[in-house]
């Protein structure tokens, strides 16, 4: 039997290793550690805010390792998962099928998508666990004729306990994350290694022949026959520049912004993350309680029981870059005029609602992709020709253009297609 090497569990890693765990001998190495929620105190926390403790983002890895964060040259705030399941343990749960993009390539992903809608059970009937200002959100929103739709929410929310903490890490095991299709690849015999930190790419010609990680405190060598990068849409990139594959500048991020407002009461840090959205040309907005902002952002000075927010998702443009120096990203002329245009519908939506304040929120973002887009070209066998022979790509860096919504369900189904092509030559 062949072997495969996937690097990383997240939505990519997880899936491809699960295609491919009744046909080849598959091993993934996953830098982070298996994933546990956050068991910290979030009251006790809250008083700790503006203490020395609370001075950076980055610094919330002491308290929660599974959650990383970076900074751009720009000084944008990116967060990703460095744990089994990868990022997707750190998502509130939103599932949406965005491929127009690929479709507008040719790739069409109709069948992967039905698998999926198969395999992870998602839900948009969960009005019940709105909080009352959610509902007046909605209403605003509708009466505005801003045509607000619910989000649909992968896992059991039938059973949600309304504690808000998606983001941490659902403590109630109700939220779907990556780690239950990892496990299916387990009980197929796949192998999983965690603390395993691929530091590089061993080339020889055009094949990789091995990889060189960091496991624990031990460098250890990795040979397969084929190696799959599914580390995300920063650190794929990285390791394929380790192996002399120039990536293009074209990383994305989907930029987040919070508009948030003194609400007396709210108490949206207790209710269901992004429950609906409203979609417009280049982003969408969704309330959202940005525990970040609420930590660190010095405007974020009210009790976190009377702060309602707004996020604002960017479509941005493809534009950026990851490499050794760090990461070079910035919001681009058309991000800053969507930004303005969605920030003063936030504001209108707020001050309808009845906000007496209105304050802004600290510019982050969780979407990292697109340093390797798929192209028409490559469609037919999924491998990017710039990629030694055995190696392949399964995660965000494939996307074409920023998605601006909700990655997971499309990453999958791309991760699924490249599965099947690495079937079909075996
Ligand atoms: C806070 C937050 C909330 C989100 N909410 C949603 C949501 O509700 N719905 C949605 O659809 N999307 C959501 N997303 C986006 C989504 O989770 C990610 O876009 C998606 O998981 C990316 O998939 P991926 O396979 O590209 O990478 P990831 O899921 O990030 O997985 C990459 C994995 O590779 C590992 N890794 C990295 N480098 C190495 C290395 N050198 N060696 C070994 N392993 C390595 C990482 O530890 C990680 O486990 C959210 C993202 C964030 C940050």
């Amino acid at each position: 039997m062949k072997t495969v090497l996937i690097i990383g569990s997240g939505a990519g890693g997880s899936t491809i290793a699960n295609e491919l765990a009744s046909d080849f001998e598959v091993t993934v190495l996953e830098a982070g550690k298996p994933f546990t929620p956050f068991k910290g105190n979030f009251a006790l926390l809250e008083k700790l805010r503006y203490s020395r403790l609370m001075r950076d983002e980055r610094m919330i890895q002491w308290l929660f390792p599974a959650m990383k964060v970076r900074k751009t040259l720009q000084n944008m705030v990116l967060v990703t998962g460095s744990a089994t399941g990868g990022s997707t343990v750190l998502s509130t749960g939103t599932a949406l099928r965005n491929d127009t993009a690929l479709r507008a390539i040719g790739l069409d992903l109709d069948e992967e998508f039905a698998e999926l809608d198969a395999e992870i059970p998602v839900t948009v009937q969960h009005e019940k666990l709105w909080s009352p200002m959610t509902k007046a959100c909605f209403k605003v929103c509708a009466d505005l004729e801003l045509f607000p739709a619910p989000l649909g929410k992968m896992g059991n929310f039938n059973n949600c306990k309304k504690c808000g903490h998606c983001l941490l890490g659902c403590p109630h095991d109700i939220k779907w994350d990556s780690r239950q299709i990892l496990q299916r690849a387990l009980q197929k015999n796949a192998r999983l290694i965690t603390n395993a930190r691929v530091e590089n790419l061993i080339r020889q010609g055009n094949t990789i022949t091995a990889v060189k990680a960091r496991v624990g405190r031990k460098k250890k060598i990795y040979k397969s026959d084929i190696v799959i990068l599914s580390a995300g849409g920063l650190d794929t990139p990285l390791l394929l520049q380790s192996a002399g594959v120039n990536c293009p500048s074209t990383l994305s991020v989907d930029p987040v912004y919070c508009q948030a407002a003194l609400i007396e009461n709210s108490n949206q840090h207790r209710g269901l993350c992004m429950p609906f959205s409203i979609r417009r040309q280049g982003y969408m907005i969704a309330p959202y309680f940005d525990t970040l902002s609420f930590f660190f952002n010095k405007k974020w000075l009210h009790s976190s029981n009377h702060i309602f927010s707004l996020m604002i998702k960017l479509a941005d443009e493809n534009s950026g870059k990851i490499d050794k120096k760090g990461v070079d990203k910035g919001l681009g002329t058309i991000d800053k005029k969507y930004l303005g245009e969605a920030k003063e519908l936030c504001r209108d939506i707020l001050k309808t609602m009845g906000a007496k304040e209105v304050f802004d929120g600290t510019l982050n973002a969780g979407h990292p992709a697109g340093m390797l887009p798929l192209l028409p070209e490559h469609i037919e066998d999924m491998h990017h020709p710039a990629l030694p022979e055995n190696c392949y790509v399964a995660d965000a860096t494939l996307l074409p253009r920023s998605l601006g919504s909700p990655t997971i369900l499309t990453i999958m189904a791309v991760a699924k297609r490249v599965a099947r092509k690495i079937k079909d030559i075996k």
